[in-house]
């Protein structure tokens, strides 16, 4: 007899769901809200570039998925707030939170300006707090269980030359999803990141595919950059019912890249 509550596709579903995803204009955001979506979440889509989030909501909607375009900066917390407030109006309180937006940068430690520094931790980490803080707090005055997801990277847990200001923001990140998750654990609210290694989007494109790129891809375990759709299992999990008793984790996909002691 199959015992419907087991199959995978009864675990995973987010029939009912209402999520928000940022960064949501290119790469892993484009793809993370196509997922939600595909798995019945209604997806408001938050980014600066209103032209690319409006082709993408188009392009859920035309596959039978729900979704709104909504122009937000996550540095901007009153443009934050006003996203939830568009993203509620539309489909009820946003339950599933997806911090993805992010930016990179190339610059030694040394040579890093104020400017920079404060450019990428402002997004990579101080915004994926206040907008974590802004999205908890809406959940709990609904009253509604939740789940927030934030977007991590391996140079969280590992740091490569020219990648000090991301990785610090990265590692904070890691710590921020288990400060969170402990104070939110009772109010029903998960809160857990994903940490990818590698994957070919508009943040390192150029990069990963120079010649230092290359000979990075030689290093990864499994001999190639992640997929498109490879972190959609890690997604699903930490969003869903399937995830229900993870909270505060880091869940690492990166085709093996941090295990391997390169030499
Ligand atoms: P990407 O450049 O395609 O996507 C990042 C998105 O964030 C872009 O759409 C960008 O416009 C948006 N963004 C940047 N600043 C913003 C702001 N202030 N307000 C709103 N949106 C803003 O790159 P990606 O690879 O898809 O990156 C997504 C996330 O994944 C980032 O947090 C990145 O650090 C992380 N990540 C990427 C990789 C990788 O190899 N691609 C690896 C580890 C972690």
């Amino acid at each position: 007899m199959v015992i419907l509550s087991m199959k995978a596709a009864n675990i995973f579903d987010l029939t009912g769901k209402v999520a928000l995803v940022t960064g949501a204009s290119s790469g892993l955001g484009a793809r993370f809200a196509q997922v939600l979506a595909a798995n019945g979440a209604k997806v408001a889509l938050v980014a600066r570039r209103k032209d690319r989030i409006e082709a993408l909501k188009a392009k859920i909607e035309a596959a039978g998925g729900v979704a709104t375009a909504i122009e937000g900066d996550v540095t901007d917390r009153a443009s934050m707030s006003r996203a939830f407030d568009a993203a509620e109006k539309a489909f009820g309180t946003v339950t599933i939170l997806v911090n993805n937006a992010g930016v990179a940068h190339s610059t030694r430690a040394l040579d890093i300006t104020e400017e920079e520094y404060r450019r990428v931790v402002g997004t990579n980490l101080d915004a994926v707090f206040f907008t974590a803080q802004e999205g908890a707090r809406r959940m709990l005055a609904a009253n509604a269980r939740g789940a927030i997801v934030n977007t991590a990277s391996v140079l969280a847990l590992n740091v490569s030359k020219g990648t000090a200001a991301y990785a610090i923001a990265k590692a904070g990140v890691v710590q921020a999803t288990k400060a969170l998750a402990l104070e939110l654990a009772f109010k029903g609210v998960r809160v857990n990141a994903i940490a990818p290694g590698w994957f070919d989007t508009e943040i390192n494109h150029d990069f990963l595919n120079s010649d230092i790129g290359q000979n990075m891809k030689r290093d990864i375990p499994m001999g190639r950059f992640g997929n498109a759709g490879d972190l959609d299992g890690a997604l699903l999990l930490l969003a869903s019912d399937a995830g229900a008793y993870m909270t505060g984790a880091t869940v690492v996909v990166d085709g093996g890249q941090i295990v391997a002691i390169k030499g």
